[in-house]
């Protein structure tokens, strides 16, 4: 190509960049306790614009470079949440206009994602209930002075991986795990309901995305005794198969395959939109380290107990507790483990994950782990909570 060429060649390939329009192929909508979020899936990169209006109460988001026959895709979404209807209208020749009517005033916040395995260029809208309006997330009891220790019951977090736009793995007949680990997750928090003396919190409760340090969140805001996230396995060969379970590790996984998963779990938060990066840096892991060795030992025991439990209602991936660097594992002050239950990705396990009965038995199998680790922890624990609301009553 000569040189003359070269920048004319330039220059179309330049020009051509700046108007070709991007394709709007999906809206999608999500709502969970605190807002609903909806995702404009996109064929490329495109600018965005969002600014809110009353009376009646609706955010309209300018889609910049957006192919206008987008409109019939926006039209044909169906309102969820906090948002009651989607309309659309092409905004000139480059754009497209969405209006989303509103049951009540939100605060909106907007950013874009650059594609990745799952998808491809995002505007992603999330419109959270203002503070004052947000639903009571059903809290724990709140500790009396007048409430013995005895009675205070334990409560475990139970934590469904994955949710909303982040399905996590998928299986081969279309199942996802995030459908799975809910299933399994709700099973498990009313058996612990049922017995005496304990109680579960579910960090999500319906199909919406969650970050990762949310969840963590929730089970301290509910002054979680344990806190145990279900999920389902996945690997290129089908052929690998079995339960396993994770603790936390700060200073490298236990093998190759649980650094990969690590990774792969952790990705979560880049598939649902929120930056994984520590910002706290080196010093809170450093206090994560110190303030984590006590709980680290709780943690394997119950995940020792869990995998030994799950060992009568499947094969083990692998005999002993992993560990490795799991972002929703850190929580330095309660007790967590991460149960990869069986592989998505393995036919015969697939089946058993979408299986009524099968499903049953791993929340029972958990079950009797966290029963008996409660036997032996238990007395120790509350003791040590009991002393440190007294100190604060005194105040
Ligand atoms: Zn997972």
């Amino acid at each position: 190509m000569s040189a003359c060429r070269m920048v004319v060649w330039l220059l179309v390939s330049l020009w051509s960049g700046v108007v070709a329009a991007a394709e709007l192929r999906d809206v999608r909508l999500w709502a969970s306790p605190d807002g609903t979020r909806v995702v404009f899936d996109l064929s490329g990169a495109a600018h965005h614009n969002v600014f809110a209006l009353q009376n009646p109460d609706r955010i309209v988001v300018d889609l910049e470079q957006v192919d206008p026959a987008g409109v019939r895709v926006a039209n044909a979404a169906t309102g969820k949440g906090l948002v009651q209807r989607v309309r659309s209208a092409a905004r000139g020749d480059t754009g497209v206009r969405v209006v989303l009517d509103l049951t009540q005033p939100v605060d909106p916040r907007s950013f874009a994602l650059a594609p990745n395995d799952q998808y491809g260029h995002r505007v992603v809208l999330d419109l959270d209930r203002p503070v004052a309006t947000q639903l009571p997330s059903t809290p724990g009891p709140l500790p009396s002075p007048q409430m013995t220790l005895d009675d205070k019951p334990v409560i475990v977090a139970v934590d469904a991986g994955h949710g909303g736009e982040d399905p996590g793995a998928r299986g081969r007949s279309g199942v996802y795990e995030k459908d799975v680990a809910m299933a399994m997750a709700r099973r498990l928090a009313r058996m612990i309901d049922a017995e005496p003396g304990m109680r579960a919190v579910l960090t999500r409760d319906g199909d919406y995305y969650l970050g990762l340090r949310q969840r963590v969140e929730i089970a301290r805001k509910h002054q979680a005794d344990l806190f145990v996230s279900v999920h389902a396995n996945a690997f290129r060969d089908p052929k690998l198969r079995g339960s396993a379970v994770y603790v936390l590790s700060n200073r490298g996984a236990t093998s190759e395959h649980a650094r990969w998963l690590a990774q792969r779990e952790n990705a979560a938060d880049l598939v649902g939109g929120i930056e994984i990066a520590d910002k706290d840096g080196d010093l809170a892991s450093v206090l994560i380290d110190l303030s984590q060795s006590a709980t680290m030992e709780a943690s394997f025991d119950v995940g020792s107990r869990i995998l030994k439990s799950m060992g009568q209602v499947n094969t083990l991936q692998k005999s002993a507790v992993q560990q490795a660097g799991f972002m929703v594992l850190k929580a330095p002050d309660i007790p967590s483990v991460l149960v990869e239950t069986a592989f998505i990705t393995n036919s015969e396990e697939e089946r058993m994950l979408r299986d009524e009965k099968h499903q049953e038995r791993f929340a029972r199998s958990m079950l009797a782990g966290i029963k008996g680790y409660f036997a032996s922890y238990r007395p120790q624990q509350q003791i040590v909570r009991g002393e440190l609301q007294q100190v604060s009553y005194r105040e």
